[in-house]
């Protein structure tokens, strides 16, 4: 897939190990059949964005990929958040992460989460603010049944791919400033159909790349 071989040049050329990357194909309003397609090509990640819509194609297609949620979470569906999703990448709030931490408990799965990140007013509506981000993951790390993994950003959007890089540099700063409070870090959510490259070379071990491998959206 073309997309893989884009992530693995992007790596070699900024000195990293392209293992250390790893596609998450956002498959949101794409069909089960394309899903499929796409998972014979070597896809082993999958990104929805809302909860009945994954479980449709969960149901249809099975465990033999790994579903990550990267959408916005209401606390009223964290309950199949924890039962359909290996991995949430858009924790934004506390309340929401101890309703994540009680249905974790009650269903006898602890689930990863990052925490995403607002780093522009007009990015998205979502995601908690810079300054607040380190005081949320110390209080995660408090919570027994949910794993915290690392930090996920969107940037507006931009016609030019160097424009994201400035969002990219800051989440990565922001990594080096929790790991300095003795925070662990271990992944990066950044990087999207027009900028993934970018991404990549300031840091990020995961990328969610939607119309790049399926095509525009129909809605
Ligand atoms: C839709 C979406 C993507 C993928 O966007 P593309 O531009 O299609 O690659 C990535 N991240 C989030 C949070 C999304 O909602």
């Amino acid at each position: 897939m073309r997309v893989m071989e884009r992530i693995e040049r992007a790596a070699r050329r900024s000195g990293r190990d392209p293992k250390e990357i790893r596609l998450v194909a956002v498959s949101k309003t794409v069909g089960v059949d394309q899903i499929k397609e796409a998972i014979e090509a070597g896809v082993s990640i999958l990104g929805e964005n809302y909860v009945q819509e994954a479980q449709k194609k969960i149901d249809a297609i099975g465990r033999k990929v790994d579903w990550h949620f990267i959408g916005h979470l209401q606390s009223n569906k964290a309950k199949y958040a924890v039962r359909l999703f290996d991995m949430i990448h858009s924790l934004d709030s506390f309340p929401l992460a101890e309703e994540l931490n009680r249905r974790a408990e009650k269903e006898g799965r602890p689930i990863k989460v990052m925490i995403e990140v607002k780093l522009s007013e007009e990015a998205t509506k979502f995601g908690t603010e810079e300054e607040k981000a380190l005081d949320l993951a110390k209080r995660i790390l408090g919570l027994e049944h949910l794993s915290f993994e690392g930090l996920m950003t969107m940037p507006p959007y931009f016609d030019l791919p160097e424009m994201s890089r400035p969002y990219y540099i800051r989440l990565r700063e922001l990594r080096e400033k929790m790991e300095r409070e003795s925070i662990p870090v271990k992944e990066l959510s950044m990087g999207m159909s027009n900028d993934f490259e970018i991404a990549i070379e300031e840091g990020a071990t995961y990328v969610r790349v939607g119309t790049a491998i399926f095509g525009p959206r129909s809605k």
